[in-house]
């Protein structure tokens, strides 16, 4: 029995709001109705308070003190990548590197292995669903190494077209690199039948689960990818703190990625040495506050019961969208059959930005614009949305002020 499973929920999801301080601030006069989780979530007052304690009662740096400050810190923050690897059902503590953030762990990706394994005509697929994050890494190959991006294209209702996704993998593809989750649609992935396919033409696989670790319960086992990514600050931990998973056999067949203390085993100026994976691609200092702040966001987010929590998410979504959908000149792009959390909309002759400029006087947030998912937009044949995302701690009483923000809009842009 894993970790993961032993741990069993401990509290139910109502009034989770008063959890997050910021949640009880006004802005421009109402109560905030914070609808940009999928931008960056709220903290929760235990993962401020675990980050707290640290600098207040036993800071130091960590893997060097033989004093008391460094053990316990260093013991901190080495929990935290225990907790990582429970949260995601990794086999080993040793497979969970931490990162900056999700970018930095696609580029560890891109550079370590991409950099050794991937060579001229070699090929990538990627979607067109894919962050930013997840096209420039691999941008950068096709770049220096001539490495191939193919790309899958999406339906007309946001999800992946499944059928090219067949027809595009062959022996040459070398890595899939999929989101679990869309940023910009919520669209959620069949990522273990991807990952299944990849594998029968030998190719690795990287998911990134940015929003799929929020939203959607993760087990990198039973998915099956070699790599799996998220980041901190929108699972209700810091920002400055990332995961890269990867599978044993992949991780040590990996050069380092940067150099420098903590990553070394022996330095001379004729040879160095490495150590074994996860320190081989943790170089210098690491966020160790962070770290332990995420590692107190899982605690917090593992304690719930999560089935509820995303039954919850759920409910709201479904709401806003029926809500949203009634309104005359509103167009929702968020249409593929699995989805979560997440809805994308526009409004006629009214620009997304002034959209959430007109929001925000009301005390909402939302994010406008293209998500960094330009490429999507592009296949969707917009320039911008506007996207209202979900986490555990809205309620319908955010819904309701989203609808009252969209019939503002209506109103003024008659
Ligand atoms: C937010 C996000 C990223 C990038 O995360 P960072 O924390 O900015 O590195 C990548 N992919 C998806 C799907 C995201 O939602």
């Amino acid at each position: 029995m894993t970790v993961a499973q032993n741990l069993k929920p401990v509290r139910g999801i109502a009034d989770l709001k008063q959890d997050f301080p910021v949640l009880a601030q006004q802005v421009n006069g109402r109560p905030v109705a914070y609808l940009d989780s999928a931008a960056s979530a709220q903290k929760p007052q235990v993962v401020i308070d675990a980050m707290t304690t640290v600098m207040e009662q036993h800071y130091s740096n960590v893997h060097r003190g033989v004093y008391t400050f460094g053990s316990k810190t260093s013991i901190a923050y080495e929990d935290a990548r225990s907790k990582v690897a429970a949260f995601l059902n990794a086999p080993s503590r040793e497979d969970i590197i931490f990162t900056r953030n999700t970018t930095e762990a696609i580029n560890l990706a891109a550079a370590s292995w991409g950099g050794t394994f991937l060579n001229a005509g070699d090929e990538v697929i990627l979607t067109e669903l894919e962050h930013h994050a997840n096209i420039v890494p691999w941008y950068f190959l096709k770049e220096k190494k001539g490495v191939v991006l193919k790309v899958v294209p999406i339906l007309k209702n946001g999800a992946l077209d499944m059928a090219a996704y067949d027809a595009a993998l062959s022996k040459k593809t070398k890595l899939v690199s999929v989101t679990h989750m869309s940023n910009a649609l919520g669209t959620v992935n069949p990522v273990a039948a991807m990952v299944k396919k990849a594998k029968a033409v030998g190719a690795v696989t990287l998911v990134d689960g940015s929003q799929a670790a929020v939203h959607l319960d993760v087990d990198v086992q039973a998915i099956g990818c070699d790599f799996y990514a998220f980041t901190g600050h929108k699972l209700y931990g810091p920002s400055g703190i990332g995961v890269l998973y990867g599978r044993r056999d992949v991780l040590d067949s990996m050069p380092p990625y940067q150099g420098g203390g903590e990553m070394i085993e022996q330095v001379s100026f004729d040879k160095v040495t490495y150590k074994d994976p996860p320190y081989r691609f943790e170089a210098g200092t690491p966020a160790i506050v962070e770290a332990i702040g995420l590692g107190a966001a899982i605690d917090y987010y593992m304690a719930l019961d999560r089935k509820a929590a995303h039954a919850h998410e759920a409910k709201l979504l479904a709401e806003a969208e029926q809500r949203l959908s009634a309104i005359e000149g509103v167009k929702i792009w968020s249409k593929a059959p699995e989805r979560a959390a997440i809805l994308s909309f526009t409004i006629d002759k009214a620009h997304p930005h002034d959209v959430a400029t007109i929001f925000d006087q009301m005390g909402i947030c939302v994010r406008a614009g293209h998500h960094c998912a330009q490429p999507l937009m592009k296949a969707l044949g917009t320039p911008a949305t506007v996207r209202a995302s979900f986490a555990l701690y809205n309620t319908m009483d955010d819904v309701m002020r989203l609808d009252e923000g969209v019939q503002k809009v209506k109103m003024l842009f008659k």
